[in-house]
């Protein structure tokens, strides 16, 4: 008898709330074809509506209520009209970033047929990594103070702090991506020739941790030739890991050299399971598009796919990139895309491809 798998769903502000809907939909036909069964637990809170009315973006207990599940599936947070952006944010998905320890950011960067590629002669097939960024330690501490300040003498200190446990631990699951990849490459993120300390540091991780898989070739670059790379040589990379402010900027730059926001997905994970992971679109809540139902549905439906693939649903996260891969080649496709399609046609259209 296969497993249930419990989700809270979380559809959050704005589009999430728009592009959820979609993105079950797609989770149930995956659910049919492979015999999976969900429990979705549907939550309201986490988002501004739920702020609105009680004062604080989530209930005192919400880590309690969200223990037992396998996997959360977000939608988008924030509505700056009435709650500005740093409460909601930090009222939600970092506290879930942080209390359940998701110290993978991981996030596909790939170049789909159909979809206009602001870099200019790439073919689909030509960009296809995995950025894995560091989500809990590096440059985003609050240590660190100012100084004499608003004298002329003002001086400014925030502190990096990196552990070997930290490091070693999201090293190895990108060494474990790499290996588990047709190419077997793994681009480690640097800067050794400016950051004289800690970042040697971290390259030395890198060569402790890789000396455990030999198969996987390894490339040290430096963050500026390697942002330039993403956008001049993006074949070269297959998996690349990247301390938390480095794979902050990779992991948006990635998405953006392949078209909309409206297809990037991404994974928060605690590969231990100690927590459950939580799987979102990598775009925001678009204030400005909500209630046209016009949102590109496809980040979120990916999203959904990457959590099947985290549940050890392989064969459902292949049949529904297939089916969005289709999709975006030949329709419908949404406004972002260059189609006429609303949020609805598109996440049915998947669906039944499924
Ligand atoms: P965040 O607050 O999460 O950083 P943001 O508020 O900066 O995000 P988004 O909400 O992602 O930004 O919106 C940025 C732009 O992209 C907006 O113009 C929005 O309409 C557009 N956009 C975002 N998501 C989609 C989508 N799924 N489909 C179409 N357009 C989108
Ligand atoms: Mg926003």
């Amino acid at each position: 008898m296969s497993k249930t798998y419990k989700i809270a769903v979380i559809p959050g502000d704005g589009i999430g709330k728009e592009v959820m809907p979609e993105g079950l939909r797609v989770l149930e036909a995956a659910a049919r074809r492979f015999g999976i069964r969900f429990e979705f637990t549907h939550i309201a809170w986490a988002s501004c509506d739920y702020y609105q009315q009680t004062g604080q973006m989530m209930p005192d207990d919400w880590k309690a209520q969200l223990q037992g599940q396998d996997a959360i599936f977000f939608g988008a947070v924030g509505w700056p009209a009435t709650v500005p952006d740093h409460v909601s944010l930090w009222g939600s998905l970092l506290k879930f970033r942080r209390e359940f320890d998701q110290y993978i950011n991981l996030r596909p960067v790939r170049l789909f047929e159909g979809v206009p590629c602001p870099l200019a002669n790439r073919k689909p097939g030509e960009i296809d990594y995995l950025v894995v960024r560091e989500n809990t330690e590096g440059e985003y501490t609050n240590l660190g103070g100012v100084m004499y300040a608003g004298t002329d003498r003002e001086i400014v200190i925030q502190e990096s702090v990196y552990s070997r446990f930290g490091a070693d631990r999201v090293l190895k699951y990108a060494f474990e991506l790499a290996q588990g990849r047709p190419r077997r490459h793994l681009t480690v993120a640097t800067k050794s020739n400016g950051i004289a300390i800690s970042m040697p540091w971290w390259d030395g991780r890198a060569d402790a941790v890789g000396a455990g898989y030999p198969s996987v070739t390894v490339d040290k670059q430096h963050i500026d030739i390697l942002s330039a790379r993403f956008v001049l040589q993006p074949g070269r990379f297959d998996v690349v890991v990247a301390s938390n402010l480095f794979g902050d900027i990779l992991s948006d730059l990635g998405p953006a050299t392949t078209g909309t926001i409206g297809l990037a997905p991404s994974a928060n994970l605690n590969p231990e399971r100690n927590f459950p992971s939580l799987f979102e679109p990598v775009h925001g809540s678009a204030p400005d598009i909500y209630g046209k139902n016009i949102a590109n549905p496809v980040a979120m439906i990916w999203s959904g796919a990457l959590m099947l693939q985290f549940l050890g649903e392989q064969a459902a996260h292949d049949a529904i990139l297939k089916a969005i891969e289709q999709t975006l080649a030949s329709g419908p496709r949404t406004r972002d895309l260059g189609g006429e399609a609303d949020t609805t046609e598109m996440g049915k259209a998947i669906a039944e491809l499924i």
